[in-house]
C-alpha cells in the first residue's frame, strides 16, 4: 500500500499522521489543482457539466493512464473511467498484474463535452494546461494515453492511432505508450489482441 494511501486510510478513521514535507507539497498541489479545477469556467463545457472530473487512483502509482474525457457516468461521479470504458479499463489493467491503486487515472478534459461528442481544439487547448500540471505532480514513470486524443495531445501531432501504437515515445522525458480508447474496444473487440499485446509492452517497462 502506498504512503499516500495509507495516509488517506489513517485519516479517514480520525487518526492524525505525519507526512515528509515534499509528500505533503505534491499532494496539497493536487489537492488545489482540483478545487481550481471544480471552478472551472474557462470554455463553455462548464454550462453543461454536472461537475468537473479530475483524476481517480493513486498519485505515487508509477503508471499514469490518460483518456479523452469524461462520459455520463463520470460527470454523474465525479471520477474518471467508471462507466462501461471504465469497467473495460479495469480488466486490462488486471490483466497485466495491476489494480486501481497501482495507476492514477485522469483525462485531456475535466469536462463532459455534450452527447459524449468529441473534444474540440478550443476546449483542448483551455484545459490542457491542468493535464500538463497533473503530469508534472504525479511524476509517473510511465506514461499510457487510451485513444487518439490522449496520444494526439501527449505528442503534439495528428498521427493516426496505429501509427502512435506500439512504439515507446516520450512526453516530456517519461516513456509513454498509446493504445486503444477501452470505449473503442468495445466496439471493436477483435482488436483487444493488440491492445493486450500493448499492455505487455506496459507490464515489461514497469518491470524494468
Ligand atoms: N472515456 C474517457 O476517455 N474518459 C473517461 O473518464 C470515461 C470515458
Amino acid at each position: 500500500m502506498s504512503s499516500q494511501l495509507r495516509h488517506y486510510y489513517l485519516q479517514q478513521m480520525g487518526i492524525d499522521t505525519w507526512v515528509k514535507r515534499e509528500e505533503c507539497k505534491s499532494k496539497k498541489h493536487l489537492v488545489q489543482l482540483a478545487a481550481d479545477v471544480s471552478l472551472c469556467v474557462r470554455c463553455p463545457l462548464h454550462h453543461t457539466r454536472t461537475q468537473t472530473v479530475f483524476a481517480r487512483g493513486n498519485p505515487d502509482a508509477k503508471l499514469m493512464i490518460i483518456g479523452e474525457a469524461p462520459g455520463f457516468y463520470e460527470d454523474q461521479q465525479g471520477l474518471p473511467f467508471v462507466g462501461q470504458a471504465g469497467g473495460l479499463l479495469n480488466k486490462m489493467l488486471n490483466s497485466i498484474g495491476l489494480s486501481g491503486e497501482d495507476v492514477y487515472i485522469a483525462n485531456v478534459l475535466k469536462c463532459r463535452p455534450p452527447n459524449d461528442r468529441d473534444p474540440q481544439p478550443d476546449e483542448i487547448s483551455h484545459c490542457s494546461n491542468y493535464l500538463t500540471q497533473q503530469i508534472a505532480i504525479v511524476s509517473p514513470r510511465l506514461i499510457l494515453a487510451v485513444g487518439r486524443f490522449a496520444g494526439q495531445f501527449l505528442l503534439n501531432a495528428s498521427f493516426p492511432l496505429n501509427q502512435m501504437r506500439n512504439k515507446i515515445h516520450e512526453y516530456q522525458q517519461i516513456p509513454m505508450l498509446v493504445t486503444y480508447h477501452p470505449a473503442y474496444l468495445l466496439r471493436n473487440p477483435f482488436d483487444k489482441k493488440n491492445a493486450f499485446q500493448d499492455l505487455m509492452i506496459v507490464k515489461q517497462l514497469l518491470t524494468q
